[in-house]
């Protein structure tokens, strides 16, 4: 094989890595989203159980505040019953009280109701934040796998490129445009072996002269129908 072709192959080589370690690096931000993403649910999971606890100690609160104006109400009733001279009154008062007593009652059965309420809402609301913790420990290993592979991958494409650049002044001025431009629109494969007299690029049959240009390894041989940079394997 010619020492072009060789110096040529050896180069794409290294740009076919290069384009694969820059798809892969394209491709981490896209994971990291997926990662933190999969937070975005649990966080809202422990919202709404934060807002439900909220709702329901509000409610107890307005049940409290019920309960307490009956009580002065009761008080205020007592009082008066306390003062009155008069009898008619007086039970009339009686009834009244009782009525309060009995409604007051019925608020106090209601607020050791929503107090349990309140309580299964707060133990809601743990195990929303324990579920949140867990995947938030998962999500940060994701992430942190994530820059590694960042710092990897990084690490490797500037090795490579330095690679490439000493291979690359190793290429005649005389081919390398042609090259660069068969890397650009040949999807990243300028040189293809010939083998059984085709052009193992497009799979095309190459003609007689075609075939001997690049077997005579004298000079560059170009794939009549792709134009790629053939060469014989030795
Ligand atoms: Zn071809």
């Amino acid at each position: 094989m010619q020492d072009e072709v060789r110096a040529l192959l050896i180069l794409q080589d290294r740009d076919r890595r290069l384009s694969a370690l820059a798809k892969d690096l394209e491709k981490l931000p896209q994971d990291e989203a997926r990662a933190k993403a999969k937070l975005a649910g649990d966080q809202a999971a422990v919202a709404r159980a934060h807002q439900a606890l909220l709702d329901c100690e509000l409610r107890v609160k307005k049940i409290e505040l019920d309960a307490e104006t009956r009580r002065t109400t009761i008080k205020r009733l007592k009082l008066q019953q306390f003062e009155t001279r008069k009898n008619e009154e007086f039970v009339a008062l009686g009834h009244e009280i009782v009525r309060y007593e009995k409604d007051l009652d019925d608020f106090e059965t209601k607020e050791l109701e929503a107090m349990e309420e309140v309580d299964g809402f707060r133990k809601a609301q743990q195990a929303a934040e324990a579920a949140l913790a867990h995947t938030r420990k998962l999500v940060e290993e994701d992430l942190a796998a994530i820059a590694q592979r960042h710092a990897r991958t990084e690490a490797e494409r500037v090795e490579v490129l330095a690679e490439r650049e000493k291979l690359a002044a190793n290429v005649p001025d005389s081919i390398m445009p042609l090259y660069v431009r068969l890397m650009k629109t040949k999807d990243g494969r300028a040189v293809a072996p010939m083998r059984d007299g085709r052009c193992e690029g497009c799979h095309m049959k190459l003609i007689a002269s075609t075939v001997m240009k690049a077997q005579s390894g004298r000079e560059i041989a170009q794939c009549e129908d792709c134009g790629r940079i053939l060469y014989v394997e030795d």
